[in-house]
Order: structure tokens, then sequence, then C-alpha cells
């Protein structure tokens, strides 16, 4: 029933904010809208990813994020297979960055917008009331309302402080397996699109037209849904 009505009110929120249902041209490369120098995407390549979770820790000390509460998750399914090789999937659970995003397409004071410079979707924490309509209109479930700060919160591509820095987002540096890829899909010489254009990729829900910027080399094959 509680699935219904936040079903139901996340279709609202997107109608009346005008969000498109049509498909995204594979691998999100393709962008006639904008002409931002930058457009920051990430890879997870789910077939190098061992489940370690250095990724979220390492994003919720850089973020200051605090506990109950995460940017970043790593899901864990299986066991598959049969004894003695079974194995398990790892899926990154995080903000995934949508260009047609329907957070910030109803949000009624500003305080979740799209970076006009990078495309990195955000939020002004000094706008937020706490509404959370953009808490139901995210149809990947990934924000939360940060207890401290009292606003909506998620994955800002380390925004304020990795990036700030220079260096790359904390989940990234401290993979031990290199299964996250962070770049530029505008730079035809980045790891990031090089690594898009030799691999098959997937990418969550995009029959919702979200135009998501998180890849995933899959570790299973078919659709994601999470
Ligand atoms: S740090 Fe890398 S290997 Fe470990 S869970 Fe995160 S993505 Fe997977
Ligand atoms: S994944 Fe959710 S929070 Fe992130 S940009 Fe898309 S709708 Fe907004
Ligand atoms: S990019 Fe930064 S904020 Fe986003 S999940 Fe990685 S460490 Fe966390």
């Amino acid at each position: 029933m509680e699935n219904s009505r936040r079903d139901f009110l996340r279709r609202t929120c997107a109608l009346v904010a005008g969000v498109s249902v049509s498909p995204f041209a594979a691998n999100g490369t393709t962008d006639t809208e904008t002409e931002q120098a930058i457009k920051y995407a990430i890879i997870h390549d789910e077939t190098k990813c061992i489940g370690c979770n250095a990724c979220a820790e390492a994003c919720r000390e850089t973020n200051h994020v605090p506990e109950g509460v995460s940017r970043l998750s790593i899901e864990k399914t299986g066991p598959y297979g049969e004894y003695p090789n079974q194995y398990y999937h790892f899926t990154r659970h995080s903000c995934e960055h949508c260009e047609d995003a329907p957070c910030v397409n109803v949000c009624p004071t500003g305080a979740a917008y799209i970076d006009k410079k990078t495309g990195i979707v955000s939020v002004k924490a000094d706008k937020c009331v706490g509404c959370q309509y953009c808490l139901l209109a995210c149809p990947y479930d990934i924000r939360f309302i940060n207890p401290v700060t009292k606003a909506a919160d998620k994955c800002d591509f380390c925004q304020e402080t990795n990036l700030k820095q220079g260096k790359q987002p904390a989940c990234v540096e401290v993979c031990p397996t290199n299964a996250l890829v962070f770049g530029n899909l505008k730079d035809p010489n980045s790891l990031l699109v090089s690594t898009l254009k030799t691999n098959a990729t997937q990418r969550n829900k995009q029959d919702l037209g979200t135009r998501p910027k998180l890849f995933r080399i899959t570790a299973k094959p078919g659709e994601i849904s999470i």
C-alpha cells in the first residue's frame, strides 16, 4: 500500500514537472541541449567490484556523512552458482546525476539544482526547507534528509571536498580494484569515454527519460532495476 502511494506520488511529481518519458540514446554521450564543456559521469565496473565497501566508508569520512544515512552503499546479492563455485554480485547505490532530474524539477525553492558547468546534481542546503518532494520524486531512492543539516542530501561527486582540491571523488580514489571510473563525458581522451566505448554498459530505468550518468558494466545479464 505504502509502495503504491509512493509510486503514485512519484508519477504525479514527474507529470507536474513535465518529465520526459522518451528513451535516451545509448551511453548518454549525445547532448544537443547544452554545450557545456564538462559533463561528469561515473562508471561502476561490477565485474571488478569485490564488495569491500571501502568506497562507502571513504565517502562518509570525506563528506562528513552522519551515521544512519549514506550517500553511497554497495548492495550485495547472491550467492549464485553451485558450491564450491559460488559468487556474489555487487551493485552501487548512489545518485545517478540525471540530466533530466526529477528531484530538481519538483524542488519548490531551487535548493536542488544542476550545476551548469559540470552537470553535477547538487543541493544548496541553506535553501532546502525539508519538504521531501525530491526524496519522493527520485526514482532511484537515493536521497535522504541529513540529520545534522536537516537538508536533503546525496552524492555530489565530492563537489565540495575532493573535486575542489583537484582530486578524484573519494570513492574512486580509494577503490582497490579500480572498479570505479570518474570523468568528463565531453572529453574524448578521457578514460571514462574510452571505457564506455570499449565496454557494454547499462543505466538504471532508462525508460523514465531521466538520462542518468551512472553507467554499469554489469556482472549479470538483463535489465537492472533497483
Ligand atoms: S571500493 Fe571498489 S571494490 Fe570495494 S565495494 Fe567500492 S567499488 Fe567495489
Ligand atoms: S538519481 Fe535521484 S537524486 Fe540523483 S539526480 Fe536522479 S532523481 Fe536526482
Ligand atoms: S563521488 Fe563522492 S559523494 Fe559521490 S559516492 Fe563517491 S565519495 Fe560519495
